[in-house]
C-alpha cells in the first residue's frame, strides 16, 4: 500500500518507520528543513540547545524500549540529579526525579535514527487531501494536495500533525461523512502556547543545578544545556515562559518588551548575572501541549477502502510519550491488517 504521512515529527517518523518495514511504500511530506518537529534543537553562539523537548522521561514499557534502544547506540544518555525548584525567590532541591534521558547530539539524531530509512520531502507544506469517488477509474483513493499545486496520489494517509492542524487538513475533505466526525471531535482540542528561549553566557560560573523548575510569573522552567553537552566556558540556559504570561503576552506585547520581561525574569531568579545573557534567541511555539486529551491511542475512518488516520500527541498520556505511542500503536495496526 501507497501510505502518505503528514508531518515529520516523532509520530509520523514511528508509524512510517513501522509501516516500511512491514513492506509498504511509505511517503512522508513534512513542511520544514528538518525531521522532528516539536522535538527540536538550535544552534547558538556555535552551541546545541534543545528548544523543544528538553528530555525523555522513561515511564511505559514501550516507550522505555524505545528509549534504550537509542540509548545502546549513544544516541541518548541518562542525565540525573540536581533538581531544583525555585518559588518566590527561593531555590529548594527536589528529590532525585526517575530516569530522564538527554540527547548530547541534539534532537537532529533522534529523528535521524528514525527517519533513516524513510523517504521524507521536505519544504512540503501539504494544504488538503481529497478523496477520489469509487465510481472514478482513478486507482489510488486519496490526492494529498501540496501548496504547491502538485498533487501525490495516495492508497492511504496518516496526518501526524497537531491536532488543531489536522483539524484544518481534515476539513477540506470533510465532504466524505467518517471525516466529518473526526472534524468535530478535533475541534475539541486545544494547545498550550509557550516561547522558549536560550541565553547564552560568556565565562559565567556554572550553575549547581540542571533542570530548574519554577513558579515564577514568567519562567516555568530552565535547563541548563551546559550540563547535556560540552559547551566550552560558556553557560547555556534554554527555559520557557509560564501559559499565563505567553497567554498575556500573545495579547498585549510585541517581541521586544517580551524579551526584557524573560532577561528580567532570569535575573530575578538566578542573580543580576542572568539578565545580561550574551547572546539570546526565542522561538514561539503555538501548539506545546494538548489542553483537552481523548481516549484511545488514534482517530480512524471506517472506511477500509480508503484508511484514513489521525495520530499524534492528543490522546491520554504524557505528550511525547503519547505521540510515540500513537504512531507505534497505529502503525503496528495498520501492518496488521493491510499485509
Ligand atoms: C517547548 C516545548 C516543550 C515540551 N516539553 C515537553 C515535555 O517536557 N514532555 C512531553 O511529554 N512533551 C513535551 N512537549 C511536547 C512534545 O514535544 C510533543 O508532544 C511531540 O513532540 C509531538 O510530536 P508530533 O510528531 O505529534 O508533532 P510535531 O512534533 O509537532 O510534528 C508535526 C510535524 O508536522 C509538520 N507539519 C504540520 N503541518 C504540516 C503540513 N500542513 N504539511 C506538512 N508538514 C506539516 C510540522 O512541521 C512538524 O514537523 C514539548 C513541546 C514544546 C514545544
Amino acid at each position: 500500500m501507497k501510505i502518505g504521512i503528514i508531518g515529520a515529527g516523532i509520530t509520523g517518523l514511528t508509524a512510517g518507520k513501522v509501516l516500511a518495514e512491514a513492506g509498504h511504500s511509505v511517503m512522508i511530506y513534512e513542511q520544514g528543513a528538518f525531521a522532528g518537529g516539536r522535538m527540536a534543537s538550535m544552534t547558538v553562539n556555535q552551541w546545541t540547545a534543545d528548544i523543544g523537548l528538553p528530555y525523555f522521561k522513561s515511564t511505559s514499557p514501550e516507550y522505555k524500549d524505545f528509549l534504550e534502544e537509542l540509548a545502546s547506540k549513544n544516541i541518548l544518555r541518562e542525565w540525573k540529579g540536581d533538581t531544583y525548584r525555585y518559588d518566590e525567590g527561593k531555590k529548594e532541591r527536589l528529590p532525585d526525579e526517575e530516569l530522564l534521558y538527554i540527547a548530547e547530539g541534539g534532537m537532529m539524531p533522534v529523528a535521524d535514527s528514525l527517519g533513516r530509512w524513510l523517504d521524507i520531502r521536505f519544504h512540503e507544506k501539504i494544504g488538503g487531501i481529497t478523496k477520489i469517488a469509487s465510481s472514478q477509474t482513478k486507482k489510488s483513493p486519496w490526492m494529498i494536495n501540496s501548496s504547491r499545486i502538485e498533487v501525490f496520489p495516495a492508497d492511504a494517509v496518516i496526518l501526524a500533525v497537531p491536532a488543531v492542524q489536522a483539524y484544518g487538513l481534515v476539513s477540506t475533505a470533510q465532504d466524505e461523512l467518517p471525516l466529518r466526525k473526526m472534524v468535530s471531535v478535533l475541534d475539541e482540542i486545544s494547545y498550550s502556547a509557550c516561547c522558549s528561549f536560550v541565553a547564552v553566557y560568556e565565562n559565567a560560573a556554572m550553575p549547581d543545578w540542571k533542570l530548574l523548575r519554577s513558579k515564577h510569573p514568567v519562567v516555568s522552567m530552565i535547563t541548563n544545556e551546559s550540563s547535556k553537552r560540552e559547551t566550552g566556558k560558556d553557560v547555556v540556559l534554554v527555559g520557557q515562559t509560564s501559559s499565563e504570561y505567553t497567554h498575556r503576552m500573545q495579547e498585549a506585547f510585541d517581541g521586544s518588551v517580551h524579551n526584557k520581561e524573560i532577561k528580567k525574569a532570569l535575573s530575578e531568579m538566578l542573580g543580576p548575572w542572568a539578565g545580561k545573557p550574551a547572546h539570546f534567541e526565542t522561538r514561539h511555539w503555538k501548539f506545546k501541549g494538548p489542553k483537552k486529551k481523548l481516549e484511545g491511542h488514534y482517530l480512524e475512518s471506517d472506511d477500509e477502502t480508503a484508511p484514513f488516520a489521525v495520530a499524534g500527541d492528543f490522546f491520554q498520556g504524557v505528550p511525547f510519550e503519547t505521540a510515540y505511542l500513537s504512531g507505534l500503536r497505529l502503525g503496528k495496526d495498520w501492518a496488521e491488517r493491510f499485509s
